[in-house]
């Protein structure tokens, strides 16, 4: 009677081991099938010639249009100023204090 009891417990393994194998191959074949409809030659997302797409902004300072994502930033409340550089940023804070001491 002991050994019937190994047995059934050998059986129980078997057929979760086979379970699992079936289960595997299931998903062996599965991940194949979506390998094989991939798409062929896409275009990708973006085109690498365009260098700056951002916005421009003019710099009071100067005159001069420069990329936003690029330039000097001056928070003013809720405007962000920009400026070409940061010669440009200092001296327009310089003129924004001389104006605000008279
Ligand atoms: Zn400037």
């Amino acid at each position: 009677m002991g050994s019937f009891l190994l047995d059934a417990l050998e059986f129980i393994i078997l057929g979760l081991f086979l379970k699992a194998m079936f289960q595997n191959l299931g998903s062996f074949f599965g991940s194949s099938r979506t390998q094989v409809r991939r798409p062929q030659g896409g275009p990708p997302m973006a085109p690498p010639t365009a260098t700056h797409r951002g916005e421009m902004a003019r710099d009071p300072v100067c005159g001069m249009f420069v990329a936003t994502e690029l330039s000097q930033q001056l928070r003013q409340g809720t405007d962000t100023v920009h400026f070409c550089s940061r010669e440009c940023l200092e001296k327009y804070q310089k003129d924004a204090e001389h104006a605000a001491s008279r």
